[in-house]
């Protein structure tokens, strides 16, 4: 009682309410957003889960994309669906070194915060101004590794000791087969960023359908209280589907780039025929990637692009284990790598692409619908 008289006292001095009510202001303001934007952006654990709890307590639906940042159209329909289903959405920025080899693109990989936020304070705009949504992007999730690590960070090597999820054997087959750490990476930051920001849904592309499969499998086996949403492949108007590493292909090569499309593309068109037969569809995507190769080995050297094939795979939509024929009810996934070789006696001026123009792999796939569903 006498507290709470003191505590009156203290606030009726005007003095003190100017005080007050500037302490106030700063405690609002206490938090970085995404300039002439409201997005708020959160760098550590704490910060996310003081945001989250009022949500919980306030029945808000929380959802997460989970990105590595040079956003494209590809991760802005992610968000879009989000918005639509969700009170808040949550994109997490953080390039996650455990899901790259220690031969790869880690040191390169495009880092474009400045035009991430810009993407995003306008894509919040659109989705402000669109009465269909159900929310819009409240926060970024951007940490660094060692908020990430608390125990310091493992390794990218493939025998590093650490706290990993490893999910098997889908991590090791397809993109696993040439990725031994990859899956391993992307499992073990995934399960971090669900249990840090406990959303109730997350999205993930169609693009990398692996990784949708693998993520699927983890939110089960784990009993992870989220519903995964996968969202379609967006693509260019050649077929090619867009990706943060296409800026590392130049104008040479993003010309033969849509190959991989084309080759399952083949593959399609003959289940949708009919075909259910391994072989029929493979022969079919195989004659348009030797076509091209053919055609690009009879250019002079200035003018070619070579690229070498890291699999095509017909296989089931639920495991990914290689299938030899095609069970009409369960459907299939089609997919497949290519590398595309750096470009050979590039000419003088020549755009050979960000980082001088790096071998680059290039990743694809279709679902074949269930006979039923076609
Ligand atoms: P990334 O930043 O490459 O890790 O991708 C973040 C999320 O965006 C993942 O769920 C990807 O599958 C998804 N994504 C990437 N490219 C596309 C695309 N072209 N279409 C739809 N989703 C995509």
């Amino acid at each position: 009682m006498l507290a709470l008289s003191v505590r009156g006292f203290i606030a009726s001095h005007p003095l003190n309410r100017q005080t007050i009510r500037t302490m106030a202001t700063a405690r609002r303001q206490a938090f970085e957003t995404i300039p002439s934007s409201p997005i708020r952006v959160m760098r550590t654990v704490d910060a996310v889960r003081r945001w989250r709890k009022p949500q919980y307590l306030d029945h808000r639906i929380v959802s997460l994309v989970p990105t590595m940042g040079a956003l494209h159209q590809g991760h802005l329909s992610l968000i879009r669906s989000a918005a639509r289903e969700s009170h808040h959405v949550v994109v997490s920025i953080y390039v996650n070194p455990a899901q790259f080899g220690i031969k790869e693109d880690l040191a390169s990989y495009p880092v474009t915060w400045e035009s991430d936020c810009k993407i995003l304070a306008d894509l919040d705009r659109e989705l402000a101004d669109d009465g269909g949504n159900l929310g819009r992007i409240s926060a970024i999730f951007a940490p660094t590794t060692p908020e990430m690590y608390p125990s310091g960070f493992p390794g990218q090597e493939v025998n590093s000791k650490g706290s990993f999820v490893v999910i098997t054997p889908i991590s090791e087959i397809l993109e696993g087969g040439t990725r031994p750490t990859f899956f391993r990476g992307v499992a073990t930051v995934c399960m971090k960023l669900f249990n840090i920001v406990q959303p109730e849904k997350v999205y993930f592309g169609q693009k990398d359908v692996q990784q949708t499969v693998l993520i699927q499998k983890m939110v089960k086996d784990f009993m992870l209280p989220t519903e995964v949403i996968i969202g379609p492949t967006i693509r260019e108007s050649d077929g090619l589907a867009l990706s943060s590493r296409n800026v590392y292909l130049g104008e040479r090569r993003r010309e033969v780039a849509p190959v991989l499309n084309r080759a399952l593309k083949a593959a399609e068109a003959q289940y949708l025929n009919g075909a259910l037969d391994r072989k029929q569809l493979m022969n079919a995507a195989n004659a348009i990637i030797l076509n091209d190769l053919n055609k690009q080995s009879a250019l002079p050297p200035e003018k070619r692009v070579m690229f070498e094939v890291d699999y095509i795979s017909l296989a089931d939509p639920f495991s990914m284990e290689e299938l030899t024929a095609i069970d009409p009810e369960k459907g299939g996934i089609l997919s497949g790598a290519v590398k595309m070789l750096p470009v050979e006696s590039p000419q003088p001026g020549e755009d050979l692409g960000h980082s001088g123009g790096p071998t680059v792999r290039l990743i694809d796939n279709i679902i074949l619908k269930p006979s039923t569903d076609i």
